[in-house]
C-alpha cells in the first residue's frame, strides 16, 4: 500500500516510528494534488513550498527528540473560511479575494499547535451559502466519483479532496449540512459536532447560532483523531462550551452495547430516492444484526425545519455580512461616483462595492434576511422561526434514543448545473441535515452504499448534545461490520 492510500492514523504511526518522514508523506499528497486537482478543482490554493518547509521542520524536531503535537507531520486541508495569518481567507468570494487575516482562527491555531502540515485551502460555496460548491466565485469543484456531478456543498472542496485521496484529513464547516452533505455525496466521513464544541473564533460568520467547524476523513477513527485536536473550550468564543473533551480516538473502537437506534417516521416519506432508501434501511438492518434495538420515533416539527432554517440563517447572514461595506476590509469598487444617483458618494460606494463583491446567492440571502428582520415582518417570520426552532429541539429531547439514523440527502450527487435556476429545489436538499443545526446536536455522515450508477450514498447518525463519543463509536461499529468506507473513486488523472 502506498503512503497516500494509508489512513491518517496509520500515517501517524509510520511517522512516529520513523518509517516515513513528513516530507515524504507531504510530497506524496502534493503529487496527488498535482495529478488530480486540475480535474477535480477541490483546492483554491496549495502552498507546496510552505507545506514542505513545515514538514521538514517537524522531521527535524522529531529527530532532535522534541515532543511533538498530536497530528505531527500529517497533511491537512482547510476550508477557505477559517482565518490563518499565513495565507488569505477568501470564503470563495470576490469580496474577500485579497483578504489576509491578521490572526489565526482557534481551529487553525490548534492545528498548528498539533504540528499538522497545512497543505492548502479548499473551495466552497461563497460564504458557505449553498449545497453544491457551484456558488464559489472562483471555480467549480467536481465529484471525484463522477466529474459531471457536484461534490455537494458548501464544503465541497473539503469532501472532494479527501475522497480523491489528495489529503488524508480536512476541515469543513456546517451551518445546515455543509460537512455531512458533501461527505455523503463524496463517500467520506464528515461530522458536525455539538454547537459550542469547537471554537468559532476566527471562522468567518455565516449564521452564528448555527455555524460549527468539524472534521472530514476517510474513516471514523480518523475523524475522531481530528475532532480531538480541534475541540475544546475557548474563552474567545462566547458560545464555546466549557466541558472536557473526551479522548475520542481511544474509545472509538468500543462497540455500543444496548444501542437504542431511532428511525424517524417522517424521514421515509415520498421524495426519497428508492436506492437511497434501501441503502439506509439495509444499514439499519446491520445495526439490528449487531444487537441494536430499533425504535420508530416521530419528530413532528421536522417538516418545518427547512422553512425555519431559511428564515433564521439568512437573517443572521444579513446581519453578519453588513460588515462588508468597502471600508473596513474587503473589496471596494472603483466606481465611487454615480452621476445618475441622488445619493452621496459614500452611499454609492457602499452600494456599488456590495453589488460587485457579492455573488447572486449571497445577495438573495441578504435580501431574504433583511426582509425577515424588518419592522412589521420580524414577528411574523424571524420570531416565529425562533419558536419553531425551540419545538424542533423539544422533539429531539422527547425522542429518548441513543442515536437517530436517517439519510443524509434524498438523492445521490446531482449533475452540475441541474439546480442552477431553482434555488428552492436546492434549499430542499437540506431536508435531513438542518434540524441538527437548529437543535445544536452533533451529526455524522458515513458511507453506506452505492447507487446503481456507482454514486456514494451516505448514512446520517445524530446524537444528543455532547454525545460525540457515542456518535463516533456507533459509526465505527457500522464501518467495522461493512466495507463501504474502503471504496475509493477511480483516480481523476488527466
Ligand atoms: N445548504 C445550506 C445553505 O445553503 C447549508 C450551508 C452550510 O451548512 N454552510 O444554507
Amino acid at each position: 500500500m502506498s503512503l497516500i492510500e494509508r489512513s491518517a492514523s496509520d500515517l501517524l504511526g509510520l511517522l512516529a516510528r520513523g518509517e516515513a518522514s513528513s516530507v515524504e508523506v507531504t510530497q506524496g499528497f502534493l503529487d496527488e494534488i498535482e495529478s488530480q486537482d486540475a480535474q477535480v478543482g477541490a483546492f483554491l490554493r496549495v502552498d507546496a513550498e510552505a507545506a514542505l518547509r513545515r514538514a521538514a521542520e517537524v522531521d527535524r524536531r522529531r529527530q532532535a527528540g522534541e515532543t511533538l503535537g498530536k497530528l505531527a507531520g500529517l497533511p491537512i486541508a482547510v476550508k477557505d473560511v477559517l482565518c490563518d495569518n499565513e495565507t488569505k481567507t477568501t470564503c470563495a468570494s470576490r469580496m474577500l479575494e485579497s483578504f489576509h487575516p491578521p490572526y489565526d482562527s482557534t481551529v487553525v491555531a490548534k492545528l498548528k499547535l498539533a504540528d499538522a502540515v497545512l497543505l492548502g485551502r479548499t473551495n466552497m460555496d461563497e460564504f458557505a451559502m449553498g449545497g453544491s460548491t457551484e456558488n464559489s466565485a472562483f471555480q467549480v469543484t467536481r465529484n471525484p466519483w463522477d466529474l459531471e456531478r457536484t461534490p455537494g456543498g458548501s464544503s465541497g472542496g473539503a469532501a472532494a479532496c479527501v475522497a480523491a485521496g489528495m489529503v488524508p484529513l480536512s476541515i469543513g464547516t456546517d451551518t445546515g449540512g455543509s460537512i455531512r452533505q458533501p461527505a455523503g455525496l463524496c463517500g467520506v466521513v464528515g461530522m458536525k459536532p455539538t454547537y459550542g464544541r469547537v471554537s468559532r473564533f476566527g471562522l468567518v460568520a455565516f449564521a452564528s447560532s448555527l455555524d460549527q467547524v468539524g472534521p472530514l476523513a476517510r474513516s471514523t477513527r480518523d475523524a475522531a483523531l481530528l475532532l480531538e485536536a480541534i475541540a475544546g473550550h475557548d474563552p474567545q468564543d462566547a458560545t464555546s462550551l466549557d466541558v472536557p473533551v473526551p479522548k475520542y480516538s481511544a474509545t472509538v473502537d468500543r462497540p455500543l452495547k444496548n444501542l437504542r437506534l431511532g428511525i424517524v417516521r417522517e424521514h421515509f416519506a415520498s421524495g426519497l430516492d428508492t436506492e437511497v432508501e434501501s441503502a439506509v434501511r439495509a444499514a439499519i438492518g446491520v445495526y439490528e444484526s449487531l444487537g441494536a434495538e430499533v425504535k420508530e420515533i416521530s419528530l413532528p416539527h421536522s417538516k418545518y425545519a427547512v422553512a425555519t432554517y431559511y428564515v433564521i440563517a439568512p437573517s443572521e447572514a444579513s446581519s453578519n455580512l453588513a460588515r462588508y461595506d468597502g471600508v473596513h476590509y474587503g473589496y471596494r469598487t472603483e466606481q465611487i461616483d454615480d452621476p445618475d444617483s441622488l445619493d452621496s458618494p459614500l452611499v454609492n460606494m457602499y452600494r456599488q462595492s456590495r453589488a460587485e463583491g457579492f455573488g447572486p446567492e449571497v445577495k438573495r440571502r441578504i435580501m431574504l434576511g433583511t426582509y425577515a428582520l424588518s419592522a412589521g415582518y420580524y414577528d411574523a417570520y424571524y420570531l416565529k422561526a425562533l419558536k419553531v426552532r425551540r419545538l424542533i429541539r423539544q422533539d429531539f429531547d422527547a425522542a429518548f434514543v441513543d442515536l437517530i439514523a436517517s439519510p443524509v440527502t434524498a438523492h445521490p450527487a446531482f449533475k452540475l448545473g441541474a439546480m442552477a435556476d431553482d434555488p428552492l429545489a436546492m434549499y430542499l436538499v437540506d431536508l435531513y441535515t438542518v434540524s441538527a443545526n437548529l437543535a445544536g446536536l452533533p451529526g455524522i455522515s458515513l458511507p453506506c452504499g452505492f447507487s446503481s450508477s456507482g454514486l456514494p450514498i451516505g448514512l446520517q447518525l445524530q446524537a444528543p448534545p455532547l454525545a460525540e463519543e457515542t456518535l463516533l463509536r456507533g459509526a465505527h461499529m457500522f464501518e467495522q461490520a461493512t466495507d463501504w468506507s474502503d471504496s475509493r473513486p477511480p483516480a481523476a488523472k488527466d
